[in-house]
């Protein structure tokens, strides 16, 4: 609940009765009811057969990704172990206990190769290194290998996969930081007021109206000012009288009525320029259409 409506928000309802917030309060209780179930009873299934994770790392798996594995030259042929038989012929390191399958959070034997199931939570790999160590075989039976660095010996990490996804990860890294670093603290949204195409006034002025919307992504309350930058003669009136001040986190809707001389309209649809500032510093601008007239062309 503190994810999708802040932790804030969360412990201030939860200092009031359930009947006050009964909507979140029976969300909770079904949630917590959900979640519950998939723990206490559900469990791995919902890892195996629900989310959509495995799935996709399976797709882009290749023989040289590093994954969870089984060291199959080491580890074959499995060979049980029996108290005071000494071994005569040279056996695999594994001796077939079963307690990387016993571990195993899905049930599966990593001994058969790589599968959709593991969820890489190496718990086979301990249970199978203090085997190793009880037996005096060296540890990494199972250990964080790719299937072709088992199968060669030795362990290949830059490969052009790799290097593909660097490329992608780099690019998207930069994309994020420049959306972080010129992120506005003001989000404005212009639209025009649906259902209205525009009005005459009695002194020659063409009106439309616009709902605009402020979405404040700081922690403090910012007092703003709206103008209109172009066209030069527009002119901006706010339909009713309260002031511009944008709550902390909060969401401000306002109407506003742009008015400009008809005489100055040269097409149908003009494009006006509104700008956000804060004090004397301009921290956002955007653009919206205003309908006019159907505007005669002048025949020479
Ligand atoms: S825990 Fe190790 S030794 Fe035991 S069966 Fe699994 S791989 Fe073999
Ligand atoms: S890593 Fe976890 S899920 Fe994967 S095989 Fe080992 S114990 Fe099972």
């Amino acid at each position: 609940m503190a994810y999708l409506i802040g932790l804030d928000a969360v412990v201030e309802i939860v200092q009031h009765s359930p009947m006050q917030n009964l909507s979140g309060f029976i969300g909770l209780v079904a949630f917590t009811g959900i979640f519950y179930g998939v723990f206490a009873l559900f469990r791995e299934q919902a890892c195996i057969a629900v989310c959509p994770y495995g799935r996709l790392q399976g797709v882009l798996l290749v023989k040289e990704s590093i994954v969870v594995a089984y060291d199959w030259l080491r580890g074959e042929p499995r060979n049980k172990i029996k108290k005071g038989i000494e071994e005569t012929e040279k056996k695999g390191d594994c001796i077939d206990c079963k307690l990387c399958v016993h571990v195993c959070p899905t049930g599966i034997d990593i001994r058969n190769g790589t599968q959709l199931e593991c969820v890489n939570c190496t718990a086979c790999m301990d249970a199978c290194d203090d085997v190793m160590i009880k037996v005096n075989r060296p540890k990494g039976l199972i250990r964080y290998a790719s299937f072709n660095s088992i199968k060669e010996g030795k362990e290949k990490l830059f490969t052009p996969r790799i290097a593909g996804y660097t490329v992608v990860l780099t690019a998207l890294i930069g994309l994020l930081s420049f959306f972080v670093f010129t992120r506005a603290d003001i989000e404005t949204t212009v639209l025009k007021v649906p259902g209205t195409l525009y009005s005459r006034t009695d002194d020659g002025q063409i009106t439309n109206l616009y709902n605009i919307e402020f979405v404040n992504k700081t922690f403090e309350d910012i007092s703003i000012d709206l103008k209109i930058e172009e066209p030069v003669g527009a002119s901006l009136m706010k339909v009713g009288g309260q002031p511009l001040l944008v709550p902390s986190e909060g969401i401000l809707k306002s109407t506003f009525m742009v008015k400009i001389p008809e005489d100055q309209l040269t097409v149908m649809r003009t494009k006006v320029q509104f700008s956000v500032f804060k004090g004397e510093e301009r921290i956002e601008s955007m653009s919206a259409r205003f309908i006019g007239p159907i505007v005669k062309k002048q025949t020479p």
